[in-house]
């Protein structure tokens, strides 16, 4: 089977679908790998990489006869209009945040399959949930950043020149970027507290040396699939109510929280962010352009706000660390090629549970259930 990797086109994406290594894996399980020239460069993965892995580097002309391509992100309209009908294209796509999309590849016959719609919570899917990979790296990329913003320690530090205090640092969502937050911060040596609506977080923050804050005006909020349900308006103002205590007495506060298919919820409010101290540094994980945990934070953006706390709007956290970030997806996608990969030839079995978790579109038509039978496109 040929297998192609295509340059990510989006702005500010550095990773690849493969690094060599996978490459070098897949070669050996018998699949040509073809590779856009370029692809891995800005994960510092030069083409001479990926021929020596047993890659052909070529022009993305040369890649339309793949039989699956592989990406990181969402293909742009002209790699769209490049998919013919039968080939295979696997990338994190996001369909449930633009619908649309999934009907344009519907219409060119392509079987679209999207990382991002793994069934998690299935064993076998485990090695394919990059989610959880990128979440990671997101995670300890955002207690990294909250630690070099800031202008103090994280540790404590003795010296003869005096003593430091630890900072402390508070983490508002425990999900799989939340512990990775609190892992990173606490070996940084800081102090640190967390806080989630999904109480069964509380032994995992326990577990990394964290204390669980917990709130008494807003109770459990664990909704289906183990995500968190949207709060109602009155548990969101006591919930925001509640935090701001908690929120003043922190150096740093790093917010991941997020509720599936809804805009992130906002946790710390412009009146929280009042009562900070000057140099104190807020990490929004959920920044979005719909809006994030953060009032006023903005992706990909830092200020400082009049009383001198720092607001920073982490944008793609995963780009920045191009090179582990595409490793792990490497193995995550590879993982998944290979399931769907039946005596030699990619197969689509929708009566297969994880598969139908992340078909969206196939022979024509927009196929996942979270999509249909609405956007379902003709033909
Ligand atoms: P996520 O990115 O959707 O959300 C991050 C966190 O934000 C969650 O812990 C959520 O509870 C929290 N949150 C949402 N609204 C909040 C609010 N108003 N206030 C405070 N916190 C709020 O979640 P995720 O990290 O992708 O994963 C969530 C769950 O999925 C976890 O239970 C995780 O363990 C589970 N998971 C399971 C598997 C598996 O079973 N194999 C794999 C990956 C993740």
């Amino acid at each position: 089977m040929k297998v192609a990797v295509v340059k990510e086109t989006a702005p500010g994406e550095r990773r690849v679908a493969l690094v060599p290594e996978a490459v070098a894996k897949l070669r050996s399980a018998g699949h040509e790998i073809l590779v856009q020239s370029g692809a891995g460069a800005r994960a510092f993965l030069p083409d001479e990489s990926y021929s020596e892995a047993g890659a052909s580097v070529l022009a993305p002309d040369h890649l339309a006869e793949a039989d699956v391509i592989l990406m990181v992100g969402r293909p742009d309209a002209d790699q769209i209009g490049k998919l013919r009908s039968g080939q295979g294209l696997l990338a994190m796509l996001a369909p449930l945040a633009d619908p649309e999309l999934a009907n344009r590849l519907a219409t060119t016959g392509a079987t679209a399959v999207s990382l991002d719609l793994i069934p998690r919570t299935l064993s076998r899917a485990q090695p394919m949930d990059a989610l959880t990979s990128q979440a990671n790296i997101a995670g300890y990329k955002a207690a990294v950043l909250a630690a070099a913003s800031f202008g103090r320690f994280f540790p404590l530090l003795i010296t003869a020149a005096g003593t430091a205090r630890p900072a402390k640092v508070l983490v508002l969502g425990t999900g799989v970027a939340g512990l990775q937050a609190i892992g990173t911060a606490r070996r940084l040596g800081a102090v640190v507290s967390a806080y989630d609506v999904r109480p069964e977080t509380k032994t995992e923050v326990a577990s990394l040396g964290a204390t669980f804050i917990e709130l008494t005006s807003v109770g459990p909020a664990s909704g289906a699939g183990g995500y968190a349900r949207a709060l109602t308006d009155d548990e969101r103002a006591a919930q925001q109510a509640e935090l701001a205590d908690h929120i003043a007495k922190h150096d740093v506060v790093i917010t991941t929280a997020q509720v599936p298919g809804r805009r992130p919820p906002l946790l710390v409010t412009g009146e929280a962010l009042k009562s900070m101290a000057p140099g104190s540094v807020l990490v929004d994980m959920g920044a979005s352009t719909l809006g994030g945990n953060v009032e006023g934070s903005v992706p990909d953006e830092t200020v400082v706000a009049d009383n001198g706390v720092t607001i920073i709007g982490a944008g793609n956290l995963p780009s920045t660390m191009a090179a582990s970030a595409s490793t792990m997806y490497a193995r995550n996608i590879s993982s998944l090629l290979q399931y769907m990969i039946k005596d030699g030839q990619f197969t689509v079995d929708l009566a297969d549970e994880l598969i139908a978790g992340v078909v969206v579109a196939h022979d024509g038509k927009v196929v996942h259930p979270a999509l249909t039978p609405a956007t379902t496109a003709a033909g």
